[in-house]
């Protein structure tokens, strides 16, 4: 039942919605005074990600299982 941890278990990383990039889950900050939604830059294109708070939970909770 036990894996290799990896780098990227370690440190959950949500796609960029517009160009599936990974964004290191530690760079998102609340973007809203009622910690609904946070946004981060994408490392890749630049582009502000916006997040529900809920999605962004979901993300860091439940890791994507390795499916490749
Ligand atoms: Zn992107």
């Amino acid at each position: 039942m036990t894996q290799p941890a990896t780098v990227d278990d370690l440190v959950p990383a949500v796609p960029c919605a517009y160009c599936r990039s990974p964004i290191p889950a530690e760079s998102f900050t609340y973007w809203s005074a009622a910690k609904r939604l946070l946004s981060a830059p994408c490392p890749d294109c630049h582009r502000r990600v916006t997040l529900a708070a809920t999605t962004w939970q979901r993300w860091i909770q439940t890791p994507e299982q390795a499916t490749s």
